[in-house]
């Protein structure tokens, strides 16, 4: 018997599978897709030569946290942290923009200045810490600072509510913040979207909001390599269709939503197991652009910033968002772009690279090249005549290319506040499931979306205290 299987080698199946292997245990890992990564991966989607990331691209949560920094991520990588963390697109050439540095962002935002840096004083003192391992300790129980997942939900509270309204006096402040909320694709405002965006944007005064060089695919890379340096074993091209097609196990982690566990725990589970309440949010739909020269920003800071968000005025987002939300297509999407190549040139010799996605309904079928691109040209006309190529994937062919992301739920689960808490269950162990043996890992648990390994790592501390008997955490750095 195997001491252990994983399922799936996104961040968070590879980072329970490092956990382990490094508590000295044979481990296992079956890949569906040909390569490793799951949404951590890059490759040359469009012409030989050009690096595109194939699904995240942008990683503030991987630098905050607690996972990573036990790993050691950036000893092991190049993280390259732009001085702007994002900017808002909002009117033709005028932007707004959030500086790593919080007194100069504030500086920008003229009479908001001063509700700017309250918002995120407090949580740029420790450059995010706290707040990243409060969230990685789990939002639930006894958190490991209670002061500051105190103030991040009353600050929720007000920009999650009809409150916002008042939070800021210009419009420049409540774009800037809205960008952030909208990731989570929903209705706004929302306290899902306000928690998650509030935390997002506090990382971009702290420790920022970092590419790798080489694109998202070193962060997997980094992580199998040590795997595979203790004795672990990853399977590619190895779909998994149900727990009895798996060696057997002493502990199965399955880094898959609570919809594909359904399907592969089957009769073993009871008829009215939880995971069938856990609902899938709307979808993304996205475009990558090889350029022959850099975006033409009607704005000169847009032209320096990594990561851009597209549309317009808080309330032009949140009519995008509830467009979508009643199952829509925007007339004036939101986009969320990031240009790497200003940063890591050689991703694309000689040439750039865009990589941006849109909010559609769940399941559209839609190409999103023309919308990107027609939306793009209002904040930097000419910039359909630098495209030299690009490759699109509508909500459909992300749900098909991972099927963690449901019909193109790229969060692999609604980001409501109720889900971000019980997340896929309520429970102080989210992690485990009713069949003996077998955790949930995903980003479908706590603490949700994103490139942080956390899910992974608290599912494997769990299994080895609850399966092996060892309650030490294994040393994750690389001497170790
Ligand atoms: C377009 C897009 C843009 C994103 N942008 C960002 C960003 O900029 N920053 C950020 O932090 N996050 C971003 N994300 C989200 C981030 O990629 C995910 O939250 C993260 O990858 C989740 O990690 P995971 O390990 O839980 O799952 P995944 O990364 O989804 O990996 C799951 C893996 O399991 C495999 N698998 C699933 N089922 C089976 C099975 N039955 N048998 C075998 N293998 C299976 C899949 O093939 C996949 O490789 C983005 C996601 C997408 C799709």
């Amino acid at each position: 018997m195997q001491d252990v299987v994983v399922v799936g080698s996104g961040p968070n199946g590879l980072a329970a599978a490092v956990t382990l292997a490094r508590a000295g245990l044979a481990v296992t890992v079956f890949e569906g897709a040909d390569s490793i990564g799951g949404g951590s991966s890059s490759a040359e989607l469009t012409i030989p030569g050009v690096l595109h990331d194939v699904c995240s691209a942008v990683h503030p949560m991987a630098l905050a946290s607690e996972f990573f920094r036990r790993f050691e991520l950036e000893r092991r990588i190049d993280l390259l942290v732009p001085e702007i963390s994002y900017a808002q697109a909002i009117d033709g050439a005028h932007a707004a923009v959030a500086y790593r540095d919080l007194e100069r962002t504030a500086a920008g935002l003229g009479g908001d200045a001063g509700a700017w840096r309250r918002l995120f004083a407090p949580f740029v003192q420790d450059e995010g810490r706290a707040l990243g391992e409060t969230i990685g300790a789990s939002l639930l129980g006894v958190p490991r600072h209670p002061s500051t997942l105190a103030r991040l939900g009353l600050r929720a509270l007000r920009q999650g509510s009809a409150l916002w309204r008042n939070a800021f006096t210009g419009e420049d402040a409540a774009a800037l913040l809205t960008g952030v909320f909208a990731h989570t694709i929903q209705r706004m405002p929302s306290l899902g979207s306000a928690a998650a965006g509030l935390a997002l944007a506090a990382f971009a005064h702290g420790r920022g909001w970092p590419i790798p060089r080489g694109g998202s695919g070193a962060i997997a890379r980094a992580l199998a390599d040590d795997l595979i340096a203790h004795g672990g074993r990853i399977e590619t091209g190895a779909w998994v269709h149900s727990l009895d097609e798996l060696p057997p196990a002493r502990a199965t982690l399955l880094d898959v939503t609570p919809r594909a566990f359904l399907q592969l725990a089957g009769d073993r589970l009871p008829g009215r197991a939880p995971y069938r309440r856990f609902r899938y949010g709307n979808a993304a739909a996205k475009a990558d652009f090889v350029l022959s020269d850099p975006v033409p920003w009607s704005n000169a800071e847009l032209r320096r910033a990594v990561t851009v968000h597209v549309g317009g005025t808080r309330r032009q987002m949140a009519e995008a968002e509830r467009v979508v939300a009643a199952g829509g297509h925007p007339c004036e999407p939101y986009l969320l772009t990031a240009q790497p190549t200003l940063l890591d040139p050689e991703r694309a010799p000689g040439r750039h690279v865009l990589w941006a996605y849109t909010h559609v309904p769940a399941g559209s079928g839609e190409d999103p090249t023309e919308a990107i691109t027609a939306r793009l040209e209002q904040f930097a006309p000419g910039f359909r005549d630098t495209i030299v190529a690009s490759e699109a994937r509508s909500a459909q062919q992300l749900g098909a290319h991972n099927p963690n992301d449901v019909a193109g739920d790229i969060a692999a689960g609604a980001v409501t506040f109720g889900q971000l808490i019980a997340r896929p269950t309520l429970s102080p162990q989210p992690w485990r499931t009713p069949v003996r043996g077998v955790y949930l890992c995903s980003a479908s648990t706590v603490p949700g979306p994103g490139v942080h390994g956390i899910a992974g790592w608290r599912a494997a501390l769990l299994a080895l205290r609850t399966e092996f008997g060892i309650a030490r955490e294994p040393d994750l750095s690389p001497e170790a």
